[in-house]
C-alpha cells in the first residue's frame, strides 16, 4: 500500500458536483487521496492504477455524500426519542454522510441552567470529534439559548469549539425575547438557528416570521413547520425580508416546503434553500429522508434533481461552513454513487427522482474511505453493478445485511 490511501472511482456517467453555480460537470473519474478529492474528471491511466480501491461506477451518478442539517443528536449512535441504537450508521445507508446536531435537547433530563447547558454541548462536540458512526461525520454540540446566558459563556463555548447556537427550547417568556442571545451567540462566531413554525413554548402562539425576523438567525429550522406550519402569509416574508438559510424538512409539511422552493426560485435565491430531515423525532428515524425530499422537490416541485441534491449538499455546507458537499479538488473525499433501483420503471437515478422515486444508493465513501460498495442496506438494489474493480485492501466492502 502506498504512504497515501487513494481511491478512484471510475465509469461515472454523470457527475453531480454539489454547487448551484455548476451543477453538472463533464467526466467520468474522481480520485480521492487520504480525506480529499484530489481529480475531478478525468484521470490517466497511471493515476488510476495508483489507487489501493478502484470502485466500477458502470455509468452511476456521482454526487457529495448528502448533509442532514438537522439531525437530533444525543449521546453515541442512540436516540431517546425512538429508543433506538445504531440510527446514525443506518442514515449513511441513505447515502447521509454529515449530520449536524439540532441540539441536543433529546437528552434525558437536560439541563437547563447556563452551567448544565453549556456542558452539554461541549459533551456532546467533544463526543463526535473523532467518532464517526458508519463513517459519518458528525457536527455536534449546539447549545440551546437559555436565560442567563451571558457573552462570556458564549466565549467559552467557542474556545471548546461549539459552532452551534440553537433559539426554540429555552425557558423564555416571549420567543421575542431570544434575539438579544442569537446576537450574543453570532458575535462569539456562531452559526445560529432558530426554530420555526408551530408552539414549542407553552402558552406561546408559535414562532412565525415576526419572532424569526427579529431574531434575524443564519437558519430558520424547519420553515415548512416542524411538523406545524407557520401561516403561508409568512412564508413570502421570510423570502423578502431576509436573507435567512431556510430549511426545509421531511419530517414537516410537505405543501409548505414546496412553497418555500417555489418563492426562493421565483427569487432567484435557491442558495438559501436547505434541505434537512427534522429526525429522529416523533415522525421516526428516516434513512431516506433526504432522498425523499430531493425526490420530492424533483417530481412535485418540478426542480431539476441536480439542484434538489445540491440543496442537500453544497447548500449547507455553505451556511454551516463545512468542506464537505461538493465535489471539487481539495474537498473533503465525501461521495456517494446513485443510480435507479432495481424493477422501477427508470433508467439512471435523475430521471428516477424526477419521476417520485428515491434512488439506490450504490456506494458511499467517507473520508476518502469506501463504507460500502454494491448496494445500501435501506434501498433497494441499483440497476448498475457497481463494484470494487480491484482493491490491495482486505475489504469488499459489502454491506452486512
Ligand atoms: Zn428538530
Amino acid at each position: 500500500m502506498s504512504a497515501l490511501f487513494q481511491t478512484a472511482i471510475v465509469n461515472i456517467g454523470t457527475i453531480i458536483t454539489g454547487d448551484l453555480a455548476e451543477p453538472v460537470i463533464a467526466g467520468d473519474t474522481i480520485i480521492c487521496r487520504d480525506s480529499s478529492i484530489a481529480i475531478v474528471g478525468t484521470a490517466s491511466a497511471a493515476d488510476v492504477e495508483a489507487c489501493d480501491v478502484i470502485i466500477d461506477a458502470a455509468g452511476a451518478v456521482a454526487c457529495p455524500g448528502l448533509i442532514d442539517s438537522h439531525v437530533h443528536i444525543t449521546f453515541g449512535d442512540y436516540t431517546p426519542r425512538q429508543k433506538t441504537v445504531g440510527f446514525l450508521e443506518s442514515y449513511t445507508h441513505g447515502g447521509i454522510t454529515t449530520a449536524i446536531s439540532a441540539s441536543e435537547v433529546h437528552v434525558p433530563g437536560r439541563p437547563g441552567d447556563p452551567a448544565g447547558v453549556k456542558a452539554l454541548a461541549i459533551a456532546a462536540r467533544k463526543c463526535f470529534e473523532h467518532f464517526r458512526p458508519g463513517g459519518m461525520r458528525v457536527h455536534a454540540g449546539a447549545v440551546i439559548l437559555e436565560p442567563g446566558l451571558t457573552r462570556e459563556d458564549f466565549d467559552e463555548l467557542a474556545r471548546n469549539c461549539v459552532r452551534l447556537a440553537k433559539a426554540g427550547f429555552g425557558a423564555f417568556a416571549s420567543p421575542y425575547d431570544y434575539a438579544p442571545f442569537v446576537r450574543m451567540a453570532r458575535e462569539s462566531g456562531m452559526i445560529t438557528m432558530a426554530h420555526t413554525g408551530g408552539s414549542s413554548i407553552p402558552g406561546s402562539s408559535g414562532i412565525w416570521a415576526d419572532p424569526v425576523l427579529a431574531m434575524n438567525p443564519d437558519v430558520s429550522f424547519h420553515v415548512n413547520g416542524g411538523p406545524v406550519a407557520m401561516p403561508d402569509a409568512d412564508f413570502p416574508r421570510l423570502v423578502n425580508e431576509s436573507a435567512i438559510a431556510l430549511q426545509i424538512c421531511t419530517a414537516g409539511n410537505l405543501r409548505t416546503a414546496l412553497l418555500v422552493a417555489r418563492l426562493l426560485e421565483e427569487k432567484e435565491a435557491l442558495e438559501r434553500l436547505l434541505v434537512a430531515t427534522d429526525t429522529p423525532t416523533g415522525s421516526g428515524i428516516m434513512p431516506l429522508g433526504i432522498l425523499y425530499t430531493v425526490s420530492h422537490l424533483a417530481s412535485l416541485g418540478g426542480m431539476a434533481p441536480e439542484i434538489a441534491i445540491a440543496a442537500a449538499t453544497g447548500n449547507n455546507a455553505r451556511v454551516y461552513g463545512l468542506n464537505s458537499g461538493i465535489v471539487a479538488r481539495g474537498r473533503d473525499a465525501d461521495i456517494i454513487l446513485l443510480d435507479a433501483c432495481a424493477g422501477g420503471a427508470t433508467g439512471d437515478a435523475l430521471s428516477a427522482l424526477r419521476n417520485g422515486d428515491i434512488a439506490a444508493v450504490g456506494a458511499v465513501i467517507t473520508d476518502g474511505r469506501p463504507r460500502f460498495v454494491g448496494r445500501s442496506r435501506n434501498t433497494p438494489a441499483p440497476t448498475r453493478s457497481i463494484r470494487v474493480a480491484r482493491t490491495t485492501v482486505m475489504n469488499d466492502f459489502a454491506a452486512h445485511h
